[in-house]
Parts: structure tokens; C-alpha cells; sequence
């Protein structure tokens, strides 16, 4: 589905994605961990075309990222997004929220988007909170608003960044837990997570980052048991 060919970005004079190969298939949950400062969001961000890219080529589906008007916005769409900061409209009611971008972008009926969201907000598990504004929510209940709404908007490709690193360590599960069953019903999923159950029980594969590189790509089970470099041993020690 996605596919990172020798990609590079720098900002400025520094190399931050260096010769990044990487191929996604379509139902496979990704988990990517590193040191920080490792290029983890950086990636993240350049496959919805957040940041662009100095060499090299990122398709998905076959095509190569669009550069602006339309096809940008539609990419956008298709690469749901959701980060360490839940990043909803404070002025809206959670349910808006999640409307938005299926009418505005879209082109649902307004009925229709809204019928829509509240199964997504049942299915995370807060349907009762549709009316309410984002800061009447707790974290974990923000987190999940932030994944309905990008799920309202049909993506091809869920990308997570960090999702769970800002909560309260009580409302991490319920976060990992909406997460697990997108894993389940087939999304195709890069995750940037330090959350070593939710990549042992979801993830096909782990990618180490570090220093902008991949230093290691394997099976959960294999990397957290046996990673083949000094680079992940020592990341995991500090980690785990
Ligand atoms: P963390 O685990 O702390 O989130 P990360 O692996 O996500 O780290 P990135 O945020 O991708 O790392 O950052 C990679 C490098 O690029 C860092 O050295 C960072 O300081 C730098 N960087 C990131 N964004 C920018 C920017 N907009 N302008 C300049 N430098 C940036
Ligand atoms: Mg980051």
C-alpha cells in the first residue's frame, strides 16, 4: 500500500531521513520505535505529505504523493493522522468534529456524516460524549475522538504518532484498545509507539529507528527478544 523508496529529507544542514526504505502492505500494523530525536514523526509526516522529501519517492497505492491542490487534500483524507496532542477544534462539539471533514471535504449529507459518526464514536466507545466539547473530555476520551474523526474519513492508511504518550497512565488501555480492534478488522497501520505490549499483540513487524536510518526491522517477538544490533539492545534497556 505504501511504499518508501531511498527517501532523504534534511532541515537545513541536517539529515534526518536518510535513505529510508520501507514497504507497508495493505492490513499490516507497523510499529516504529527509536530514540528521540530519531526521525520517527518526521517519517510519519512526510507520508501524508506534511513534510516534503529531498530524494527519493513514497507511493501509495502505486502513486506517487500529490503535491498540492486536490489530490493533496484527497491524500490527506486517505492517510488519517492521529498525534501525541489530540489536535481537536476546541470550539466544536466532539461530534462536529468528527463530522467536518466528511462534509466539507467529502461531500457527505450532513445526516449522513452525522449517523456515520456516531457509530464511529460508539464504536470507540463514546457515544454519550457526541455533544460535549473537547475539553469536557478526559484525555483518553480526546485520544479516541481524534481516531474517530479520522476514521470518518475513509482512510486507506491510519498513521499514529505517539498516540498514548501524553496520557495519563490510566487511560492509556482504552486508547491501545480502540487501536488493537482497528489492528483487527484489517487497517493498515504505521505506529509510532514505545508501547511494547500493543506492538507484541498487534504489530507484524517492528522498525528501529535511529539517527534518521532504520537500523533494524523485524517480528515483535524477535526484536524485543533478540535484536540483532548493539544500537536496539541498548534501547531496550533503557525502555523496557
Ligand atoms: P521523538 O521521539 O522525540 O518524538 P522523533 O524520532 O519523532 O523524536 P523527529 O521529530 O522526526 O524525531 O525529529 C528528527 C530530527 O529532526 C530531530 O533532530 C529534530 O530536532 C529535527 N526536526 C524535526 N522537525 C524539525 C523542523 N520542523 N525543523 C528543523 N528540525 C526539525
Ligand atoms: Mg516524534
Amino acid at each position: 500500500l505504501v511504499v518508501l523508496e531511498n527517501v532523504n529529507k534534511y532541515f537545513g544542514d541536517l539529515h534526518v531521513l536518510k535513505d529510508i526504505d520501507l514497504e507497508v502492505a495493505r492490513g499490516e500494523v507497523v510499529v516504529v520505535v527509536g530514540p528521540s530525536g530519531g526521525g520517527k514523526s518526521t517519517l510519519c509526516r512526510t507520508i501524508n505529505r506534511l513534510e516534503t522529501i529531498d530524494s527519493g519517492s513514497i507511493t501509495l497505492d502505486g502513486m506517487p504523493l500529490p503535491a498540492e491542490g486536490k489530490a493533496l487534500a484527497r491524500l490527506r483524507s486517505e492517510v488519517g493522522m492521529v498525534f501525541q496532542s489530540f489536535n481537536l477544534f476546541s470550539h466544536k462539539t466532539i461530534l462536529q468534529n468528527v463530522t467536518l471533514g466528511p462534509v466539507k471535504v467529502r461531500k457527505t449529507p450532513k445526516d449522513k456524516a452525522e449517523k456515520e459518526a456516531l457509530e464511529l464514536l460508539e464504536r470507540v466507545g463514546i457515544a454519550a460524549q457526541a455533544d460535549k466539547y473537547p475539553a469536557q473530555l478526559s484525555g483518553g476520551q480526546q485520544q479516541r475522538a481524534a481516531i474517530a474523526r479520522a476514521l470518518a474519513m475513509r482512510p486507506k492508511l491510519m498513521l499514529f504518532d505517539e498516540p498514548t504518550s501524553a496520557l495519563d497512565p490510566e487511560m492509556v488501555s482504552e486508547v491501545l484498545d480502540v487501536m488493537t480492534g482497528l489492528a483487527e478488522g484489517g487497517m493498515t497501520m504505521i505506529v509510532v509507539t514505545h508501547e511494547m505490549g500493543f506492538a507484541r499483540s498487534a504489530a507484524q513487524r517492528v522498525v528501529f529507528m535511529a539517527d534518521g536510518q532504520i537500523i533494524e526491522e523485524s517480528s515483535p517477538e524477535e526484536f524485543f527478544t533478540e535484536p540483532r544490533t548493539d544500537r536496539a539492545r541498548d534501547f531496550l534497556s533503557k525502555i523496557l
